[in-house]
């Protein structure tokens, strides 16, 4: 069937049937970069940004607008030691510490020794941190670290910080291709040279070719239902560079944040506790006391996490939620110091936090594992980076530590921008890729042509969202992650029915959606097999048949290669420790 442009411009306004919209009508596109970055968010642009300081020609793909990435709904901080009593190996303990001794230890160390200089140069480039009464740097306590060194912007640290960020790419003259929606790396005799992307408004594929590219798609939040993460957040670029070849290390790693908002999942950054919050159980007792009695409300995300779901299940919760009380921290700190959270409380609760404490509960938040990296954003494939959540230096082990993902990703991105450009600079310009163009254009075609089931992308999606949540949440079994993939496995049968509403061509998110959904599934796999493997409780990993951390089997990672329609291959790698020997965790 043939169809013109304009009839199908129509029909996407009116969902009527119209499937060639990706076939031979258009003309395939090609475009030349040294470096392409997949991804707009923190991570994204400061590898943009380095990559075109060392002189590379560089573009960024994302599918929502720069600052509509995830990070800007960071809300508590960023962690340095700067100040004069701390000290970076106090960081780096508390990091390892946190990660339940499966970080690598050098990456750590990477991390916390550069942490200064970047927050400083992000303050360089125009965030305005908050500051004391005497002028200086202020900072507030998170969870898991033995000093206060997380630096923030009120309540919205990661939009102030994305958004200085993203002024400074377009200073200097990376070119962002906004709203375009990665469908595929180009591999070209093993390595990595491009991608081919949808461009949403227009409806047309391209092919973007490049000596390098970093991927920095951020998280797979919307894997879980509830989640504190944006609806984009479905795991595109892990899905991408494990179909090509990239393992993806640690993925059963998944965090629980202990304070989600009752109903809806918002999350009440950890910055609240950070002020001086208290958790409450229905008997009005501070319960932290018997779980973490040093450190009470600012232990360890997983810890904590686990703490209000012991109380909820002993009958001690409030529908199903413990309570967050703010109202000693007076008008002044919430106001000024945690407006968003209490506008959220507010808004979707009718709560006011000066006034009445608010229900909360673990909620899904943030994917420790991913695309396995060395501390140069260096895959296992030629030419193949990545950086900030999608990526596993590993910096953050079995639980990461509040405030260290956005240095992850500045850090991180900072470096892959560097070793990506560095590696374009030797590396000549490859052609080709049309081939992998039109096969794209076949498969949306037939994406697009799929007659109607009754199958739902939106049904489908909740289905696995939920089942994530019951079976691979906080707590796991044996017996329910074997449940778990046997349902991811019906699931992938049932995605291949479903069918594309949208037959248009103009921002057809119906067909994004249905490929997002994909993603997610290759994503639920990884986790449910990593977790599988791991027989042991470690971070936040808790598997209710092996409660107990158990170094001298576990003390490593696990890889997964994807093997075609094979199962994935399975392997370990050790952990790298450098000075920090594991000891029993307590807070
Ligand atoms: C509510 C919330 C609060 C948080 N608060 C904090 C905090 O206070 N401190 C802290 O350290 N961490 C915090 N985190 C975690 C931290 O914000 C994230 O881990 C981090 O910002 C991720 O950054 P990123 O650059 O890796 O990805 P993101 O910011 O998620 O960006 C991903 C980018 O990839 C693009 N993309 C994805 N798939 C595709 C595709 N197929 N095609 C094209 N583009 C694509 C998106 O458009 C986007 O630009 C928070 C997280 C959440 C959800």
């Amino acid at each position: 069937m043939v169809c013109e442009a304009s009839i199908c411009d129509e029909a996407s306004n009116r969902r009527s049937e119209c499937s060639a919209l990706f076939s031979g009508n258009y003309p395939l596109v090609t475009r030349d970069h040294d470096v392409v970055v997949l991804g707009a968010g923190l991570a994204g642009m400061r590898a943009a940004l380095e990559a075109a300081r060392e002189g590379a020609d560089v573009a960024i793909v994302t599918k929502v607008h720069p600052i509509r990435s995830h990070s800007s709904a960071a809300q508590g901080g960023i962690n340095a030691a700067i100040g004069e009593l701390d000290s970076w190996e106090s960081h780096a303990f508390d990091t390892i510490k946190g990660s339940d001794y499966l970080a690598d230890q050098d990456a750590v160390e990477v991390m916390c020794r550069e942490a200064p200089r970047d927050i400083i140069e992000f303050e360089h480039m125009g965030v305005i941190f908050y500051r004391g009464p005497d002028g200086k740097l202020g900072t507030r306590a998170f969870g898991g670290a033995s000093q206060a060194r997380t630096y923030f912007v009120g309540d919205i640290t990661g939009q102030a910080l994305l958004v200085t960020l993203y002024d400074q790419i377009l200073k200097a003259g990376v070119k962002v291709y906004e709203e375009w929606f990665a469908t595929k790396l180009f591999m070209d005799g093993g390595a990595c040279r491009g991608l081919a992307a949808l461009e949403m408004v227009t409806g047309e594929l391209h092919l973007l070719r490049a000596k390098a590219v970093v991927v920095a798609s951020g998280g797979l939040g919307r894997l879980f239902e509830p989640s504190t993460n944006a609806l984009i957040c479905t795991g595109d670029g892990y899905s991408l560079a494990y179909r090509a070849g990239a393992p993806l290390m640690d993925m059963s790693m998944v965090q629980y944040h202990p304070t989600t908002l009752a109903g809806s999942g918002f999350l009440m950054t950890e910055a609240a506790r950070g002020e001086g919050a208290y958790l409450l159980n229905s008997l009005g007792e501070r319960f932290m006391k018997k779980y973490a009695p040093n450190k009470m409300e600012l232990a360890a995300r997983d810890v904590t996490s686990r703490a209000e779901a012991t109380e909820i299940a002993e009958g001690r919760g409030i529908d199903g939620n413990v309570l967050l009380d703010l109202r000693h921290l007076g008008a002044d700190i919430i106001l000024k110091k945690l407006p968003q959270i209490h506008e959220m409380a507010l808004d979707y609760l009718g709560i006011d936090l000066m006034k009445e404490p608010v229900p909360v509960r673990p909620g899904m938040h943030y994917q420790m594992g991913g695309i396995k990296t060395d501390v140069e954003g260096t895959t296992a494939i030629t030419g193949l980076y990545a950086a900030g959540e999608v990526a596993c230096v590993s910096v953050h082990g079995g639980n990461r530590l509040g405030a260290n993902s956005l240095l992850d990703t500045i850090i991180f991105g900072r470096r892959s921008g560097r070793a990506s450009a560095g590696y374009a600079k030797g590396t000549p310009a490859s052609g080709g890729g049309e081939d992998l163009l039109r096969a794209e254009q076949q498969r949306l075609e037939a994406l697009l042509a799929r007659p109607y089931t009754g199958e739902t992308c939106a049904g489908l999606r909740l289905e696995l969202a939920t089942m994530m949540d019951q079976k691979v949440g906080l707590y796991r079994s044996e017996k329910g992650l074997s449940e778990a993939l046997e349902t991811l496995q019906r699931l992938r049968k049932r995605y291949e029915n479903v069918a594309v509403s949208d037959k248009g061509r103009v921002f057809n998110q119906a067909l994004t959606f249905v490929l997002e959904l994909g993603f997610l599934l290759d994503c639920g796999e990884a986790i449910i097999r990593d977790a599988l493997v791991r027989k042991e409780s470690r971070g936040a990993h808790t598997h209710i048949d092996y409660p107990e951390r158990n170094d001298r089997d576990w003390l490593k990672h696990t890889l997964l290669t994807f093997r075609g329609d094979q199962e994935p291959q399975i392997s370990h790698v050790p952990v790298t420790i450098t000075r920090w020997q594991p000891e029993v965790r307590t807070y």
